[in-house]
């Protein structure tokens, strides 16, 4: 496995590999402190390109507060370790420098409600500008067959979709499965923020979306009550919080929101598949899980 550092030594290394390796290539566009949810990814590029690359980039610009910046961890030696084991052959690393030479003057903006909703609202509109943008500029450098993102950020891969159709550029965009933690916390590079006590605090996120897909599956359509059920989850007054003995205080809610699975419109009525999406702050770590939730199927013969 080789780090590479700048542009111009991915293209000649993809060069290169593209005339030895049949199978095309995969990448895998990450922020480091890799964790098996970034992993689950590679095996998923792994077993489907020649080549797989995965870009450790902490992109300044999608990071909307310092202080979240200035925590995000960094460990490229462990992540290149990681990296290695899982079957990555090029990391590509670059310095902020690299990705934003003295100058650099071009955004690239996903307009509409799938930018300016949840995670557009919670953290502002600079963060979808500055995801879109180095997504765009690792997908030219590295102009791989496919790219692969997780659907822990599903509205990231929303958008990424939409601007990669708008702007034409040649790549699959390959959405993949929230991986989870046997407690059900969704996989994160910010769960090494936790104590112990905020990590099972934390566990009211997946009850909550949990607690929505059972009474989906139950019948529940109402959108305003599926999104009580999550809510009062999040709060450690729901059912399954009061089951666990000495149940935890609730986490502090950004938002809770139950939208139209493909264009994050509200809805009133579960008639359709929906992203139930939450943002919560447990201490100081900032939080944000979803599931997508289907209504329940009517038995024709009921
Ligand atoms: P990040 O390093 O947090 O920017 O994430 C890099 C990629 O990994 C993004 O496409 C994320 O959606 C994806 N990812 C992060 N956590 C998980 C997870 N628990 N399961 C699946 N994919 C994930």
């Amino acid at each position: 496995m080789r780090i590479l550092r700048t542009i111009a030594e991915l293209r000649d290394a993809l060069a290169e590999a593209r005339r030895a390796v049949p199978g095309g290539v995969g990448l895998v566009p990450t922020m480091g402190a890799l964790h098996e949810g970034h992993l689950s990814l590679v095996r998923a590029a792994r077993a489907a390109h020649g080549t797989v690359v995965l870009s450790i980039f902490v992109n300044p610009t999608q990071f909307t507060e310092a202080a979240d910046l200035a925590a995000y961890p960094r460990d490229e030696a462990r992540d290149a370790e990681l990296a290695a084991g899982a079957g990555v052959d090029l990391v590509f690393a670059p310095d902020a420098a690299e990705m934003y030479p003295a100058g650099h003057a071009t955004t690239v903006h996903v307009g509409g409600r799938l930018t300016e909703t949840l995670e557009g609202a919670g953290r502002g509109a600079a963060h979808f500008d500055g995801a879109a943008t180095i997504v765009a500029k690792l997908l030219l450098a590295a102009q791989p067959d496919a790219a692969y993102f997780g659907e822990k950020d599903a509205q990231q891969v929303l958008v990424v979709q939409r601007m990669v159709a708008d702007l034409g550029i040649p790549v699959r965009i390959v959405p993949c499965p929230t991986s989870r933690d046997d407690d059900g916390l969704a996989r994160s590079s910010r769960n090494v923020r936790l104590s112990a006590s905020e990590r099972s605090r934390a566990l009211a996120i997946p009850r909550a979306l949990e607690a929505v897909r059972a009474a989906a599956e139950a019948g529940e359509r109402s959108i305003a009550a599926l999104r009580a059920t999550a809510l009062a989850e999040l709060s450690g007054a729901g059912s399954g919080a009061a089951e666990r003995a000495g149940a935890d205080a609730g986490v502090d809610v950004e938002y809770v929101e139950l939208v139209d699975a493909r264009t994050l419109e509200p809805l009133a009525e579960l008639d359709r598949p929906v992203r139930c999406a939450i943002a919560a702050r447990v201490g100081g770590v900032r939080l944000i899980d979803n599931e997508r939730i289907v209504p329940a199927r009517v038995d024709p013969a009921s």
